[in-house]
């Protein structure tokens, strides 16, 4: 027969699914042979009998009898006794944290019969009438559902009636018309009494616990959280000690270690002759816990000795709350406790060389997330920082600088030595080189996804999207706040893109010695090197020699290549070709997509054809010894266009003025024949290669070309040409077979022989569906899940994030945005099956994911699992996913 009560001697730390994780570790305390309050724990099993039949199990009640006949023979007294009642609380805790979300009530067994007894034990009648005035009002609003509101009222009438500020200075008799007041409002609102009976208090109280699993907020909490919904929660019955009786009791919370940086010695709280709930209503100023040792010496070192065993048990940072009832010490709960980045890298490593853990244990301890938090620089906020609006958080850092609302400004200013933020309603391509002057972006439309956020992100950039109170004016070069505050060009406005906060004015900056540290400027084994660095460095060494994923970059220029090398990079798992063709470049495009007849179009890929080379030849001799992806020309060809509004009112003008000119009229045409409803599923991609004779030609002989004079020059250029866009393994045969012919005949000119492989994106479910036979063509698959989530989920990767994000997050239809951490049962799963249908038609396919997916933590654990080869994120994500991946492995 199932067992639904089990004493707290009787459980341990790892039944947390049955006895929830504060009855779980109350258990390995008492175990322990540390001072706990006896009790017990209704386990979570008999929770979910209640949830799903409305009634509690039918053998609880005499199991809850027998366990608290044990409890009342232990403590000498019965629940609710007249002349010295046993009195217990009954809490909440599931399986995992939910702070504030579900019920407590404290002092259950007070009534009008034992309230005296109380009285007499504790030689404190003020005491007792406080004690059963909590309890009515606890159970009043949680158990019996009565508005709160009303008891504080009558708690303000009674201070107001005698002229006092706070409760400490109503008398026994005072609290003892309460009393009276608080039942009668039971009385009234509920239409039955307040129940004396203390067994009825006890088993309405767990019932109300169990309730308060499927609270609204509840709900929603655990959705947000992704906590399953069917986990129930236990409830702990614990005899009641008091630290609000006298100055020699008190209450506190404690922690074995700073929770903020790591480090070892005494933190924590201490509140005189108080309740647990007092420190919460920050009715009166706490003390450091240091100060306990001049208070209660005796209390203090038990505290201390405690505190040691806990940890050396835990083997990690625990977090205490703890009484003194007229000098005695109690453990009302201990938990792992939660830490800043900062110190949980700090903390993994002390622990190693405690010999307490080891360091796949250590590696575990951290996570690819704190790892980001870092490595941003921060700002140093005080009162004066003014915030005058808010965005999305889409890529991370502080950045401070003159507020200028076009590229051109942006590039001029900061050649001239100024830093500046570049402000744009959303940023296009043509953006590039201002957002590569500014020191963060700031947009007023998009979501994470939008160019802003992935160019941003992609340059390791601060940049903050779809800051929508935000009025952007880029023609009068101004933006307007919500309370109408102006900023002009010029203005210096500060941007956190780790919380998407925007000031007016400078806020100072702090550098983080971590990317320092990953940029080679701090030595990890330099005695005067800050120990968190050298946390990161012992971790990081250790992910990298566990972890099976290789990670490569995403970067097109020399420059990003360089960093990301530097850290930790094993190559380039995505350069977009697109990336080389703007600025000066765009009007050969310009020309090559508007070319008559093939003699225009040659001269203009002739052009071409020496640039791409020389990028192609610093790109590969930055990665030299490492595999280098190039993948061919992939958006829509009007990006390269002019906008078509501007260019239309401009031939219209002219035209009105009639002096139209023959180029802008030709150039409008063009426009209008390439614009497309919907271009990201219009003509890119592949598409484009098959439709421009001669572009894919020219990129694969500039990377040939670039090979070949690599080699000669005594490198090492190992470049792999990817496919974009693919839909099915024809499109890839015919680019195959020109690329194949291209090679060769550059193979025959230069003389040297080019182990050039070809492959293609996964990035539509149809490519997905047919991996199998596209594998027929492509040396390597790189999953696109960008493109595969935007076409899986329907969702445009430009606009979502921006517009109905949000509702879906908070109804929690999702945790988080399936274009930030990967839909594992939806595009994962297409991920997961071509994946294996590609391996079974050609074994050593080599398999890797280049989507922004690439850097996220949880999707880097997913594409270990599944099998791939390499994850390829942004230069900055490269430390996260060593260290995600060194975790999945180990
Ligand atoms: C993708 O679609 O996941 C991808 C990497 O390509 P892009 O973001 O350039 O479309
Ligand atoms: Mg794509």
């Amino acid at each position: 027969m199932a067992k639904f009560v089990y004493d707290f001697t009787e459980g341990n730390r790892d039944l947390k699914d049955l006895l929830g994780g504060k009855g779980a570790n109350l258990a390995e305390m008492t175990n322990l042979g540390l001072p706990v309050p006896p009790g017990f724990t209704i386990t979570t099993e008999a929770c979910k009998v209640y949830l799903e039949s409305g009634t509690e199990p039918a053998a609880l009640r005499a199991e809850v009898s027998e366990h608290l006949e044990a409890l009342e023979r232990q403590m000498g007294k019965k629940l609710g006794q007249a002349d010295d009642p046993l009195l217990v609380s009954v809490r909440s805790g599931a399986k995992f944290s939910m702070p504030g979300m579900m019920d407590t009530v404290l002092n259950i067994g007070l009534s009008d019969a034992s309230v005296s007894g109380l009285a007499a034990q504790a030689g404190d009648e003020r005491f007792a009438w406080d004690s059963y005035r909590r309890l009515i009002q606890m159970f009043g609003k949680t158990v019996l559902g009565v508005d709160g509101e009303l008891f504080e009222e009558a708690l303000e009438e009674a201070k107001r009636a005698k002229g006092v500020v706070v409760d400490v200075d109503l008398d026994a008799a005072d609290l003892q018309n309460l009393v009276a007041h608080f039942k009668d409002i039971v009385a009234k609102e509920t239409g039955r009494d307040f129940p004396q009976d203390p067994r009825e208090q006890m088993d309405l109280a767990v019932r109300a616990v169990f309730d308060s699993w499927n609270t609204d907020r509840a709900k929603l909490y655990r959705r947000q959280e992704r906590i399953p919904g069917d986990l129930g929660t236990a409830v702990n019955v614990c005899s009641m000690v008091f630290g609000n009786l006298g100055p020699d009791s008190g209450t506190g919370v404690a922690f074995t270690r700073d929770p903020a940086s790591g480090h070892q010695g005494v933190y924590g709280d201490y509140l005189q002759n108080a309740q647990g709930e007092d420190v919460v209503a920050g009715i009166r100023n706490t003390v450091p816990l240091a100060d306990l040792e001049g208070i209660d010496k005796a209390s203090y070192d038990q505290l201390m000795q405690i505190m040691e065993t806990l940890e050396t048990h835990y083997k990690d940072l625990c977090d205490i709350e703890f009484t003194i009832e007229r000098g005695k010490l109690w453990m009302l709960q201990t938990r792992v406790g939660k830490r800043t980045a900062g110190a949980a890298f700090r903390i993994a490593t002390q622990l190693v060389d405690q010999g307490l853990i080891d360091e796949a244990e250590a590696l575990q301890r951290v996570t690819g997330g704190q790892l980001a938090q870092l490595m941003f620089p921060r700002f140093d906020l005080d009162a004066k920082s003014q915030t005058i609006g808010r965005g999305i958080a889409a890529s991370p850092g502080a950045a401070v600088g003159k507020a200028v609302f076009d590229s051109y400004t942006a590039v001029k200013w900061s050649r001239s030595g100024e830093k500046v933020i570049l402000i744009r309603r959303e940023t296009n391509p043509d953006d590039l080189n201002g957002m590569i002057a500014a020191e963060g972006i700031l947009t007023s439309r998009g979501g994470k996804t939008s160019h802003a956020a992935v160019v941003a992100r992609g340059m390791g950039k601060t940049c903050v999207c779809g800051a929508e109170e935000l009025e952007v004016d880029t023609k009068s070069r101004r933006m307007t706040t919500s309370d109408g505050t102006v900023v002009e060009e010029g203005d210096v406005v500060s941007i956190d893109g780790s919380t998407g906060k925007v000031y007016a004015g400078e806020v100072p900056v702090v550098p983080s010695p971590v990317v320092e540290y990953f940029e080679g400027k701090v030595d990890a084994a330099a005695a005067d090197t800050d120990d968190l660095v050298k946390s990161v460095h012992r971790l990081m060494s250790y992910a990298d020699s566990q972890r099976r994923l290789a990670v490569r970059t995403n970067a097109d220029n020399a420059e990003d290549a360089a960093r990301a090398r530097r850290f930790g990079a094993q190559g380039i798992g995505l350069c977009r070709t697109e990336h080389m063709f703007l600025g000066e470049r765009r009007e050969l495009v310009e020309r090559l997509i508007l070319a008559d007849t093939d003699a225009d179009r040659d001269a203009a890929l002739a052009e071409l054809l020496p640039l791409q080379k020389a990028d192609f030849i610093e790109l590969f001799e930055a990665m030299d010894g490492l595999p280098v992806t190039v993948r061919l020309l992939d958006p829509p060809l009007h990006e390269f266009l002019p906008d078509i509004t501007e260019l239309s009112v401009r031939v219209a003008l002219a035209e009105a003025r009639k002096d139209a000119n023959e180029n802008d009229l030709r150039l409008l045409q063009a426009v209008h024949k390439l614009h497309e409803q919907n271009p990201m599923l219009g003509l890119r991609g592949v598409r484009l290669g098959l439709v421009i004779p001669g572009l894919f030609a020219m990129q694969v002989r500039a990377i040939a070309e670039a090979s070949a004079e690599r080699r000669k020059a005594g490198g090492d250029p190992r470049a792999e040409i990817m496919i974009p866009l693919v839909g099915t393994v024809q499109e890839l045969e015919i680019v195959r077979e020109e690329a194949e012919q291209v090679i060769a005949r550059v193979e025959e000119t230069s003389g040297v022989s080019l182990s050039l492989t070809l492959g293609t994106m996964i990035e539509l479910p149809r490519a997905a569906l047919t991996a199998g036979q596209i594998a027929e063509s492509a040396d390597f698959f790189s999953f696109g899940t960008n493109d595969l989530t935007q076409t899986v989920w329907g969702f445009s990767r430009d606009d979502v994030e921006a517009s109905f994000f949000t509702a879906y997050l908070e109804k929690g239809i999702f945790g988080v945005s399936p274009f930030e951490t990967i839909d594992k049962d939806g595009v994962g799963s297409l991920v997961r099956n071509a994946a294996a249908a590609g391996r079974a038609t050609r074994p050593d396919l080599k398999l890797g994911v280049c989507g922004e997916h690439g850097g996220d933590p949880e999707s880097v654990h997913f594409f270990h699992e599944v099998g791939l080869d390499y994850v390829s994120c942004s230069p900055f994500r490269i430390p996260v996913a060593r260290l995600e991946a060194g975790r999945a492995a180990a």
